[in-house]
């Protein structure tokens, strides 16, 4: 601590001389570690990381399992952020001067780097704008936020509300427990009775006052056993379920919840108890996404110009083709369940009417539509479908039930839907899916580029907006990756993105599902060996989807050979 105060005392006139703070202070009750520090006051502020053991009088049932831990952290990173906004002076200075501070965590209970715990060691980490007149240091205003901010932060961030707490676990552990239990029960999603569905507004995730509360009907009504005793609500089991009823009756609601059921929520979301199987994945169109070297052929085929759609690459998609780009790459990754909202999806990759298809023949139409590859996509790969379907009787013959919103409230139509069911139009032969490992088409992703590009001086990712990375030279829209619900999560996809371009080779699915098993054991900070105070850690279906949607500058097209990766893909081998 005085090694500190005198290096603050022997600051030169040059903002460079805040370099000679880097290092590790031992303060009364933790360890103070500087370990980054910014070049200039409006540069991004620097790294401190605060350390100590845990507090003994705190049980050791609130660490017992990795999601109590997960839990734990979480609800102290939302201490740091009020312990931040009560002893924080704020700007001192130009530029970030004065501001010591954290991510505000969202509605979901995540890993985040604000806040992790390591062998009984609690360490939290903050960005703090090391204070300047232009660019001349100001040790004074420094000396006071290290010396009385700083420990001020510490200790009010471990004054819990023990029953709050306690809560907060508890609540964390009844959502995993109901989300383990979806397999056994043949259940992809879980939505308990009294849930609060509806957010504020579209720019905000906090429930929207005075909403009604979902009830389940008994028709669809499930129990799962938790510590808390029997839970009931509405159980979608596996298959193809559709969400049907009028506008504004709560449908895209309902989707929106049963996506974000793949993570746990605080209590008090109104989603708490709403699960999901994790691998979930909501896919929409995107009109002008970039596709590299998907296998189409599944939805889209023949097309008038004759190009092959079987190792299809485009720079500027169209909604249809974009949509079905999304499904073949969701199902590589390994997605058990595929989201569909009628309101976000291409009319015409979804289904097509009867006159329709008496106009136009089916051999001058390349769009095959889902309506027909559902059955193939159930019941050879196993994978279930949630589709919101207000508008389109297409999907009614083939799905194993039907959810009517009504006022907000689910009701079982799924015998009243077949009792009004024409035949099933003749689609011709079914596909059949190409099983993992017998793969037709050898895929590349635009990752040799990137592999290259990072054994020099490493590949920069950066977040240039929200929802939008830098990847090198080129920028990557990721606003249809609507599962990503905040910023410290697109921040870790930059450094996880950094950290897997010299790494890339294995096949996608392969390479996610070690990185997330590394994830589990080291956690972020470990994995990437940074000290950032703001990434949160994300499932990895958005890291594939990120380089899925990586595109090569046109620059380089041709010039690099691209080396082929033999990544599985799912490929219709007949029946168009
Ligand atoms: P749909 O997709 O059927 O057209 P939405 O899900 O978009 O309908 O919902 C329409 C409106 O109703 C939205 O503004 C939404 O916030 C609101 N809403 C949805 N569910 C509830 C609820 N349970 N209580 C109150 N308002 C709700
Ligand atoms: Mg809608």
């Amino acid at each position: 601590m005085e090694q500190l105060r005198v290096r603050l005392e022997h600051l030169s006139r040059s903002y460079g001389s805040y370099r000679t703070l880097k290092g590790c202070y031992y303060f009364p009750g933790f360890e103070l570690v500087v370990t980054r520090v910014q070049s200039d006051p409006f540069a991004p502020p620097s790294w401190i990381r605060l350390e100590s053991e845990l507090p003994s009088s705190w049980p050791q049932r609130w660490l017992v399992t990795a999601d109590r831990r997960r839990a734990l952290c979480d609800f102290l990173s939302r201490q740091l952020v009020q312990a931040c906004a009560q002893s924080v002076l704020g700007n001192r200075g130009s530029g970030n001067s004065g501001h010591i501070s954290t991510v505000k965590p969202g509605q979901a209970v995540l890993e985040r780097t604000a806040v992790t715990l390591a062998d009984q060691r609690l360490q939290l980490r903050l960005w703090l704008g090391l204070p300047a007149r232009g660019r001349v240091p100001l040790p004074d205003q420094a000396t006071e936020m290290f010396f009385e901010e700083l420990p001020r932060i510490f200790s009010s961030t471990l004054e819990v509300d023990r029953a709050a707490l306690e809560a907060h676990l508890q609540s964390v552990e009844t959502a995993c427990a109901l989300r383990s239990q979806l397999r056994a029960h043949k259940l992809v999603a879980f939505i308990a009775d009294g849930s609060i569905l509806p957010r504020e507004s579209g720019v905000s995730d906090q429930p929207l006052g005075g909403a009604i509360p979902c009830q389940s009907p008994l028709a669809l009504r499930v129990s799962l056993e938790t510590s808390q005793g029997p839970i009931t609500g509405l159980g979608i089991s596996e298959g193809l379920t559709l969400i049907v009823g009028g506008g504004y009756h709560g449908k895209s609601t309902l989707l929106r919840a049963i996506q974000s059921g793949v993570v746990d929520h605080i209590p008090g979301d109104g989603r708490e108890r709403v699960v999901t199987r994790r691998d979930a994945c909501k896919v929409r169109a995107e009109d002008g996404r970039a596709v590299y070297r998907v296998d189409l052929s599944a939805f889209i085929d023949q097309l008038p110009d004759g190009t092959v759609t079987t190792n299809f690459t485009t720079a500027n998609a169209s909604g249809a083709t974009s949509q079905a780009a999304s499904i073949q790459e969701a199902l590589e990754l390994g997605v058990g369940l595929l989201l569909f909202d009628e309101d976000t999806s291409a009319a015409n990759l979804m289904s097509r009417d009867a006159v329709m298809r008496a106009l136009v023949p089916t051999n001058c139409e390349p769009i095959t539509p889902l309506s027909e590859r559902v059955d193939s996509l159930v019941s050879q790969l196993g994978v279930s479908l949630i589709l919101v379907a207000g508008s389109s009787s297409a999907f009614l013959p083939l799905a194993n039930r039907v959810i009517g919103m009504q006022a907000y409230q689910p009701s079982d139509l799924t015998q009243a839907a077949r009792q009004l069911l024409v035949p099933l139009p003749a689609h011709g032969s079914v596909p059949v899916w190409a099983a993992p490992g017998q793969a037709v088409v050898q895929r590349t992703l635009p990752l040799d580029w990137l592999s290259r590009h990072s054994r020099g001086e490493g590949l920069q990712v950066k977040v240039a907006a929200p929802n939008r990375l830098r990847v090198g030279s080129t920028e990557l829209d990721l606003s249809a990756l609507e599962q990503l619900s905040e910023s410290g999560q697109l921040a870790a996809l930059a450094s996880l993105l950094e950290w897997l371009a010299p790494r890339l080779g294995p096949p996608l699915r392969q390479l996610m599902g070690e990185l997330d098993q590394s994830l589990d054991v080291v956690g972020l900070v470990n994995l990437l060996a940074s000290n950032h105070p703001g990434l949160a850690r994300r499932r990895l279906l958005e890291l594939g989807a990120a380089l899925n949607r990586l595109h090569l500058p046109s620059g380089l097209k041709g010039r690099h050979k691209i080396e082929t990766d033999p990544t599985v893909i799912f490929h219709a081998r007949s029946g168009h």
